[in-house]
């Protein structure tokens, strides 16, 4: 049995579901296959449900942001934003459904016609975590079905109520056993594996990387995307007040639950003052009952998140705690000055509000620490120079680079994915998505005679 319940109060259960078994997604498998090639026939009818269902998202924008603050603690402004990301994400796919599909080149002997075209993979499985449990779903399936396939999506076992709701809420508008939720863990997670044409994850590097060499053997197409350290880099003549706020609701958003949010950041000389200004911001971000309007960040997913947490902080470097309210599901912002980089937090991403602040010598060494990280997500560069932004931009190897910009947010028509053990296989998001959810084949058509 898949039970979830509020971070808060383990006892307000919001879903409670059987597994799937291995023949339980063989036969959603099957059912999803026979009406997938009917649905990949007429694009205009798949842009029509597409808008059909984003529209179904947004008159059910409260019900929705109400069941992720309280299935996840989503603090609720957030949740509202998630949810209109959502409708977002399925009328930019609905469009794309009648987008080109692909080229028309010069035949090589000047007769016919030789192009290439996408075509759907067929059955597709989607892998999703429980920090976005609305849009990361919906980022998937949109393009998924937009380009004709059919979907099965198995979400995190602690986000189950959100994916479930959703599921219904697309299925008003899509023929009955396109989209279907799949319940469970790990083991059902792999079960998908052996069903599907391609299948897309997202969640933790070890289970992405599980994933990834199932998939292997399998020879199926698959795109993982995993866990990430994402520093930035400040150097000395950044604006130490604005970056020093920027970085603070980078570590302190959702309780750090977020693939995108800053681990550690490398300040170029001494790092004091950054400390500083970065501890008075930390300290001042509300803490607190997701519902609340004002508040930032909630309780972590689960109270054995929290403890985990709690412990793990204490492993290496001079840690200092912002209050938090008491309660088991809690995790007090947490900066940790650690200019030798040997703490636990400054090796490996935490899931939660805590931050790594390192003083390094110079731009070169900065720049080193960044790349030489294995969770290369993302990376952001702090500083008033153009030259600098450009020539460090340049060098930082990860998947997004951002300028004087958060580390956290993404751009629903831009691609999406990391380097590293951050990301395996092609890019999501926008028309990357093309990659994974459909095949390129390329025709020959020559006269008869
Ligand atoms: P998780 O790895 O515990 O679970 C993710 C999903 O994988 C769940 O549906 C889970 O049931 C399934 N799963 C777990 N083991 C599996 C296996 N062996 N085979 C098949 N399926 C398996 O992750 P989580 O705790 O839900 O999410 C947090 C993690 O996700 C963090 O590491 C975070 O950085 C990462 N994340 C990454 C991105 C990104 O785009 N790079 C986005 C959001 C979250």
């Amino acid at each position: 049995m898949i039970t979830s319940s509020n971070p808060l109060d383990p006892s307000d259960v919001l879903a409670e579901l059987l597994a799937d078994s291995a023949e339980d997604v063989a036969r959603k498998a099957a059912e999803a296959r026979l009406v997938q090639v009917e649905w990949a026939r007429n694009a205009a009818a798949r842009s029509t449900a597409l808008t059909r269902a984003a529209a179904a998202v947004e008159q059910h924008a409260t019900e929705l942001a109400d069941l992720a603050v309280r299935e996840v603690g989503k603090p609720i402004v957030e949740a509202e934003g998630e949810v209109a990301r959502t409708a977002a994400v399925l009328r930019y796919h609905a469009q794309a459904a009648l987008a080109a599909t692909g080229e028309v080149l010069p035949p090589a002997d000047g007769q016919g016609l030789l192009l290439s075209r996408r075509s759907p993979r067929g059955t597709v499985g989607l892998i999703t975590p429980y920090n976005f449990p609305l849009a990361i779903p919906a980022w998937k399936a949109a393009p998924a079905l937009a380009l004709g396939n059919a979907v099965l999506l198995k979400p995190s076992p602690l986000a189950l109520a959100c994916a479930d709701r959703l599921v219904e809420l697309l299925n008003e508008h899509l023929p009955a056993g396109l989209l279907q939720l799949v319940p469970g863990g790990a083991e059902t997670g792999q079960a998908l594996l052996a069903e599907v044409d391609a299948l897309s994850f997202t969640g933790s590097t070890a289970a992405g990387r599980a994933v990834a060499v199932a998939a292997a053997g399998a020879s199926l197409p698959v795109q993982t995307e995993n866990g990430g350290h994402n520093s930035a880099v400040v150097l000395p003549d950044a604006d130490l007040a604005a970056t020093a706020r920027v970085v603070a609701r980078d570590v302190v958003g959702y309780a750090g639950q977020k693939c995108t949010s800053t681990r550690r950041v490398l300040v170029v000389g001494d790092a004091d003052a950054f400390s500083e200004a970065l501890a008075a911001e930390l300290g001042a971000l509300p803490v607190g009952d997701p519902a609340r309007r004002d508040v930032v960040a909630g309780p972590v997913i689960t109270s054995a998140a929290a403890q985990h947490l709690n412990a793990a902080v204490l492993e290496g470097g001079d840690v200092l705690r912002v209050p938090a309210p008491d309660g088991p599901a809690y995790v007090a912002p947490t900066l940790i000055r650690d200019d030798q980089g040997v703490s636990r937090a400054a090796r490996e991403e935490l899931f939660g509000p805590v931050v790594v602040v390192q003083s390094v010598a110079d731009v070169d060494a900065a720049v080193a620490l960044a790349n030489a990280g294995s969770a290369r997500l993302v990376a952001a560069v702090h500083t008033r120079d153009l030259d600098r932004a450009l020539s460090v931009s340049d060098r930082l190897r990860a998947g997004m680079v951002r300028v004087n910009a958060p580390t956290t947010g993404v751009d629903l028509h831009a691609p999406f994915g990391g380097e590293g053990d951050s990301g395996y296989g092609p890019r999501e998001q926008g028309r990357a998505a093309d990659a994974l959810f459909s095949v390129e084949r390329t025709v020959t058509v020559r006269p008869s005679a």
